[in-house]
């Protein structure tokens, strides 16, 4: 593992970096300030923002740094697209609209789709003309993925799909979702192979996606129903009765991009400055030692972040799938970051309860939402539990747990 750049990556770091200084002035002040507030991220201001600043990132070349030419990327290398990441990151600036669809939905399509399919969807993905969700999890099929229900049966050209998904992020907007939908019925058949990988256009008759009001207050994902959805066979990713093989590849890719130390480092700066801001008997609470023992556990925890990740992105450097190890740093990063919001209540002590809106709220109650919405974080990209179970059985080689 070599932590130095390379003299070409430090010219491309400088390139990043004053782009970003020069574009990145006029952003709003709510948009630096992402991880210390719950922003309504399905109003009209930040959507409108959202697509603008993509396209602005898109056109400057930096959407998909680490993709290959042939399908609109950089062709740059994944060391580059960290170091664009750790920039953007610093200046707290978000990423455009593309997330999903860049970070995992065209790994996977790049990795298992059809030539048709790549022409079709990659560039679309990383202009962000089309903006993607996942539509894997059901009412009964989180965690147990193999226990998906929905029903994909052939008919002509098309497979005519049946069901329900639940918890799809951003889905009452997207315009493609990556979907898992059962394909073979034999009671007999291994339950992971008995259903396959599509592409659906969440625009076709019988899609209905309702809004799951957050105790945020806000609607982030959505129930989908699929009535009677005809989707044509050449939108099948893989082979039929495979979509278990290539979801775990899906996985892998949201898993590494789930973790982000400058992020947490971010917090943790924030915090520092509200122990700053704060007093106990007359002191600021900096100067509380107890307080500062456990700063200085959060820093050695976010460095322990930082360098699972370079761990990571080496694997992927020599052309190797992220592996079982994302699960790792996605589980540090996802129950650090509970951590930090538990941490920045504790110092608010009754005052955590003030909201945004009350007029003795600390710093206008902005804590008090990312810690609301830090709730989820142990469980999307799946909980922390089954990232537990996954590191025993595929890192430490321990035996599937039956009861
Ligand atoms: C913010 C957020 C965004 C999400 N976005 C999406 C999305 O865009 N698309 C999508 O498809 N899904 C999405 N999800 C759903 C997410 O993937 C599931 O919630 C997750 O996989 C857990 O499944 P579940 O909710 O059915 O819980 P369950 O699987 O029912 O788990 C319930 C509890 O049992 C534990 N458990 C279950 N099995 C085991 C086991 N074998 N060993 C030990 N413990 C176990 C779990 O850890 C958990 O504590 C999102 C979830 C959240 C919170």
């Amino acid at each position: 593992m070599d932590f130095s750049l390379s003299p070409q990556e430090e010219a491309f770091r400088k390139e990043v970096s004053d782009w970003l200084d020069e574009n990145t002035k006029d952003l709003p002040a709510w948009w630096r300030n992402r991880d210390r507030i719950a922003v309504d991220s399905e109003s009209e201001e930040f959507q409108v923002f959202s697509r603008q600043w993509h396209k602005k990132l898109y056109d400057a070349g930096f959407i998909g740094i680490a993709w290959p030419k042939e399908y609109g990327g950089r062709g740059a290398t994944i060391m580059e697209q960290a170091i664009f990441n750790e920039e953007m990151a610093k200046r707290r600036v978000p990423g455009g609209v593309g997330g999903l669809g860049v970070g995992w939905a065209g790994p996977t399509i790049m990795a298992a789709g059809t030539e048709e399919q790549k022409k079709r969807f990659l560039p679309k993905i990383l202009s962000g003309e089309e903006v993607w969700c996942q539509a894997f999890s059901e009412p009964e099929a989180g965690s147990d993925l193999a226990n998906i229900q929905t029903r994909a049966v052939e008919d002509g050209d098309d497979y005519v799909v049946n069901g329900q998904k639940v918890w799809t992020t951003g889905g009452m907007r997207a315009d493609w979702a990556i979907l898992l939908a059962k394909t073979d019925f034999d009671p007999n058949t291994p339950r992971h192979r008995t259903f396959s990988y599509f592409l659906l256009d969440m625009h076709l008759p019988g899609v209905t996606v309702r809004p799951l009001r957050e105790m945020t207050g806000y609607a982030l994902f959505g129930e989908t129903f699929l009535d009677d959805v005809r989707i044509p066979k050449n939108l099948m990713v893989g082979e039929k009765n495979r979509g278990w093989y290539i979801s775990m590849g899906t996985l892998e890719f949201e898993r590494s991009n789930a973790s982000s130390s400058v992020g947490q480092l971010n917090v943790l700066k924030n915090l520092i400055e509200l122990t700053h801001n704060m007093e106990r008997d007359g002191r600021p609470l900096s100067k509380d030692s107890t307080v500062r023992q456990q700063l200085a556990q959060f820093y050695i925890e976010v460095n322990v972040g930082k360098y699972m990740g370079l761990r990571a992105l080496t694997r992927q450097l020599r052309g190797d799938m992220p592996g079982p190890e994302s699960a790792l740093g996605s589980l540090l990063s996802m129950e650090l970051s509970q951590r930090l919001q538990d941490f920045a209540m504790y110092l608010q002590g009754p005052y955590s309860q003030l909201v945004s809106g009350s007029k003795h709220a600390i710093e206008n109650g902005s804590w008090q939402g990312s810690f609301l919405s830090s709730r989820g974080n142990t469980i999307m990209t799946g909980t922390s539990e089954i990232k537990r179970n996954i590191i025993a059985q595929r890192t430490l080689g321990l035996p599937r747990y039956t009861q």
